[in-house]
């Protein structure tokens, strides 16, 4: 067989995300398999993991190093009738689509989640229909220094909206599924799916909730409903704007700068701030050039 063609690093790359702001990747690859994924790993000092980009903000000067995509590696064996194995790059909405099919229940509280299973994993995405880190039965993944690992479950300090895992590199998830009549699971997915169109701006260009719900007095409150108390809904800056629909996203319209989203979010805190007194922290990750990923 012939050899397959080296791997393409592209220059000067667009870094696709739902944001659709922020410079631009000095290079950029999507390895094809785990072979040229450890070459990368094993070239590159400075590297950066994208996902779907759904959770992410890249600032206007883009960033230095290698991003790498992992949208190659996603294939979704079925190892046992209860056990799946995920490539990280899989798009989760699509392996969910996948699972109604197949009848397979477990997933479906994750649905209308924009994520890579990576991703989804490492931000430990969910909401009210609960987390990924339910379905988690353990985790494969390259350390910065190509070595690889498994984590079982009980070995990831899975958390709200934390994984603890952000310095691998994740090649693979397990996980666990309920094998089950596929009309149900795909009421389960409509469900859901009415839901968030109800009470989130699904069609606009967003990262998801900015903030994290902090916690008060033990009790975990909506970082959305503090920031519509302090006054900010709809607060704009260029073309970037808290949505009037869910207090914590904020949308953009063509021609939005990073910067525009930066400093909004500066003004949301603090307003919340000088409102009642929380600090709020971003569950967007931010990338900047010069800063350690
Ligand atoms: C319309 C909309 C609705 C949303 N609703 C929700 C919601 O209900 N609940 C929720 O939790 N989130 C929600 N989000 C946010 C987002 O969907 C999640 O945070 C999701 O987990 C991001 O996954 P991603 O693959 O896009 O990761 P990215 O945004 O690409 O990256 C996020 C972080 O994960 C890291 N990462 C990605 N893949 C890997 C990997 N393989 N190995 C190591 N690190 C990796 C990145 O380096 C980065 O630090 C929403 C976003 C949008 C746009």
């Amino acid at each position: 067989m012939p050899a397959a063609p080296p791997i393409t690093i592209e220059k000067d790359a667009a870094i696709p995300t739902w944001f659709r702001v922020g410079g631009r990747a000095d290079a950029l690859a999507t390895p094809r398999t785990l072979d040229e994924l450890r070459a990368l790993v094993a070239r590159y000092e400075t590297i950066r993991v994208l996902g779907d980009g759904a959770n992410l903000l890249v600032h206007d000067d883009g960033v230095d190093g290698l991003v790498l995509s992992l949208s190659h590696i996603n294939n979704v064996e079925r190892v046992e009738d209860d056990l799946l194995r995920v490539g990280a790059g899989a798009n989760l909405p699509k392996l969910i689509t996948h699972t109604a099919r197949e009848g397979l229940a477990g997933l479906e509280g994750l649905t209308g989640i924009p994520a890579t299973v990576g991703g989804a994993i490492v931000m430990n995405a969910g909401g009210a229909f609960g987390e990924i880190c339910e379905s988690v039965l353990a985790v494969c993944a390259l350390t910065r220094d190509g070595e690889e690992v498994t984590l079982p479950r009980d070995q990831i300090d899975f958390s709200y909206r934390h994984s603890g895992l952000d310095q691998l590199i994740i090649t693979t998830v397990d996980l666990r599924v309920r094998p089950c009549d596929p009309d149900a699971v795909r009421r389960r997915v409509k469900e859901v799916m009415a839901y968030k169109s109800r009470t989130q701006p699904m069609a606009e260009k967003s990262a998801g909730c900015v903030f994290k719900n902090p916690t008060l007095d033990t009790e975990r409150v909506s970082a959305g409903r503090l920031i519509d108390e302090a006054g900010c809904k709809e607060l704009a800056v260029g073309a970037a704007q808290v949505s009037d629909v869910h207090a914590n996203f904020i949308t953009t319209t063509p021609y939005a700068r990073a910067a525009d989203i930066l400093k909004l979010i500066d003004q949301v805190r603090d307003r919340v701030r000088a409102h009642i007194g929380v600090e709020l922290e971003t569950e967007l990750r931010i990338w900047r050039r010069g800063e350690t990923p």
